[in-house]
Parts: C-alpha cells; structure tokens; sequence
C-alpha cells in the first residue's frame, strides 16, 4: 500500500493541541477511502527545544525532514523568546531552506459562520491570497549599527528579483486559470516605492500575455484593504509582496469569521523538497492547554495537503466533513462564540469524515 511520510512539527503554544488533531484527521481519512496510509515522524523543536539547546531546532534539521511528503506544522512563538528568534529560527528557516516560494491561503465563509462583514454573503467572499514566501521584505537583508548610541542606524532592505517575482506571479496566473472566474489581482504600492513595485507591474504586464483567458487587475495595497471590505465580491485569486500579503491574509481571515479557521499551504511548485501546511494562527498562550483551541484551521491545512499529495477525493472528502462541522453551532469553539472543545470537534469531524 502507498505510505505518504508526514514530519508533524507541533511547535509552541496550541500548536500541540492542533497538529495531533490535525493527525487524527488525517488518519480518518485514509482508513475512509483507503488505499494509501500515512506515516507520521513527530519533531519535537520550538520554544522547548530553544531552552534546552538555544536553538528553535537542529542544524541539520532540514535533512531530517528531507524525505517527508510533507510537512505539517503548527505554531512558533514563546513568551520568553523574542519573536524573531522562534520565527526566523523554525517556521522561516524551513520555508526558506526548501525554497517554498508560494505561500497560499484561501479564504471562505464556511456553513455556519457569522462573518463579520454585514452585507457579505457567503458566495461573496472566495479567494486565494497568494504571498512572495522567499524574499522581499522579509529577505532577512540589513542590518544595525552603533547599537544603543544616538547614532544608531538600523536597515530592513526589501529584495525583489525578477526570477523570485516572475515565478510568483506565474504561480497565481495558474492558480488563477484553474479557478471558476478565472480572475487576478496583482496588489502592489507602485506609486510610492518606484523600483521593486514598479517591476512587479511590468513582470505581471509580461506574464499575463501567456493567460489571455485570465482576467486581471491591479490595486495598490491600501486600496485592497478597503476593496476587500467594500467589495468583496469584486475579488477571487490575489498575488501580492511577502509583507502585503501577510497583511491581508490576516485582514481575510477576520472577515472570513476567525483566525482559528483560516489555513495555508508553503508550498515548493517545482516538487524539489517537501511543502509544509499550517494554521495561520500563531501559538496562542492565552488559550493553550485548556481544550479552547479551534482545530479547523488545521484540518483544512489538511485539505491543502491532501490536495498537493494529489489525493484529490480525500481533500474533497475532508473539506465536506469541516464544512459539517462549521455547520454544527454546537461543535463552535469559543473563537466562534460557541463552547465546544478541541477534542469534541475532532472526535466530530472524525465521524463525519468516516460517514462522508
Ligand atoms: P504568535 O505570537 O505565535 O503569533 P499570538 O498569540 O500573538 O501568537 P495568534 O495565536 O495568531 O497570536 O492569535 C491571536 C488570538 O486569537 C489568540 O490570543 C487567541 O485568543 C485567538 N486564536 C488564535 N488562534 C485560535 C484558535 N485556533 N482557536 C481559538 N482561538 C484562537
């Protein structure tokens, strides 16, 4: 029987509730439709790892997950730890070391939720962000100088280069095609920075020549804000810079009713190392350990997984169980106002999943 080899890096916070869920889901899929099994290696690197090595994980833990399928991954961040340290030494370290240059998150009012939004409905707002995942603003380019003196300098030096922003946007030019409405926004702030965003403009201009049946549009960031909530209709697949859609994926997720819902996919198209699937939410200390933690940003991760492993019946079988239990205002956890524990809506959604 085919065997897909999943790292399950759990991380900090509720990432320790939400990934084993994620596991469970995962499971109940493949004893559903079978077929193939799933082999998990669990890596136990993050804040507790950084205090008993002073690392967030080994040096040479990107050949450790080397041979995995995939990747699932929960949260970094710490309360005891700077935030740029569990970032850059984990999440971003993987991504960056196994060039998952597309990071994509989709965005939809799931059956059930109470979007924010009061003239939206459902069919409305559907989209795919697709974020810059390897460069830009986040490059990890600059420096400071004369530290704690007046005249202390310090530089965050955004890159852009036309391979890293051709291959993006050809990313969601396809992503787009294979959409229903066919339809992308390119966000960039062209007006004000006139180098990297003006290239940005004209690699689109360039690459949309090879996707004529692709509609597409441009909108400077601070315009998309307003767009997403005045219109949101009027939007289906977006690229845009790491920070801008960093951003606006957050702004998405609220409006799509909760950051405990929203998922994404790190993704390497070429298929060169593993691609990794999260929640988008962070490590969440307020709630952790207490069973409050809403496990349905990661099981839709698990549908992205699923999908990118090519197991297309499993995601569409997976995604029609969250959808019954966002439904379900009883399986709600208090993100979404209602009382239900992390362990109720997984033991739910496993049902579904087997009844599906
Ligand atoms: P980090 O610093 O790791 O990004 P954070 O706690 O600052 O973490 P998030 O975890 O992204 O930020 O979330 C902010 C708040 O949203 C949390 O404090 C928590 O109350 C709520 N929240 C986030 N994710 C979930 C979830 N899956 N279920 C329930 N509530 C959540």
């Amino acid at each position: 029987m085919k065997k897909y080899k999943i790292a399950a890096i759990p991380g900090d916070g509720i990432g320790k509730e939400v990934v084993p869920a994620g596991q469970q889901a995962l499971e109940a899929v493949a004893a559903a439709v079978g077929g193939y099994q799933f082999e998990f290696e669990v890596f136990g690197w993050g804040g507790d790892w950084y205090r008993q090595h002073g690392q967030m994980m080994p040096a040479d833990g990107l050949q450790a997950l080397k041979g995995a399928d995939a990747i699932l991954f929960g949260s970094a961040g710490d309360p005891d730890i700077p935030d740029h340290i569990t970032l850059w030494g984990l999440r971003l370290k993987i991504c960056q070391g196994f060039d998952q240059y597309a990071n994509v998150r989709p965005t939809r009012i799931l059956p059930g939720i109470d979007g924010p939004l009061k003239r939206c409905r459902a069919q409305d707002l559907d989209w795919v962000i697709v974020r810059e995942n390897s460069e830009g603003e986040y490059a990890g380019v600059g420096g400071r100088a004369h530290q704690g003196h007046p005249i202390e300098v310090a530089t965050d030096v955004s890159v852009m280069t036309r391979v890293g922003v051709e291959r993006i946007i050809r990313y969601a030019f396809r992503l787009a095609q294979s959409r229903p409405r066919r339809q992308l926004t390119v966000v960039t702030k062209s007006n004000a920075q006139r180098h990297a965003m003006v290239m940005w403009d004209e690699v689109a201009q360039e690459v949309a020549r090879d996707f004529p049946d692709v509609h597409w549009d441009k909108e400077l960031v601070d315009a998309m804000t307003a767009r997403m909530v005045n219109r949101p209709a009027t939007i289906d697949t977006v690229v845009a810079t790491n920070l801008h859609a960093d951003i606006l994926s957050d702004l998405a997720a609220a409006l799509a009713g909760s950051l405990g819902i929203a998922p994404t996919g790190n993704i390497d198209p070429e298929r060169r190392y593993p691609s990794m699937f999260e929640p988008i939410h962070g490590s969440a200390f307020d709630i952790m350990g207490k069973g409050l933690a809403n496990p349905v940003g990661t099981f839709w991760s698990c549908v992205m997984l699923l999908d990118h492993l090519g197991e297309q019946a499993s995601a569409q079988r997976l995604m029609r169980a969250i959808e019954r239990v966002t439904q379900d205002t009883s399986l709600h956890t208090r993100d979404l106002g209602g009382t239900a524990t992390t362990a109720a809506v997984t033991a739910a959604l496993c049902r579904f999943v087997a009844e599906a």
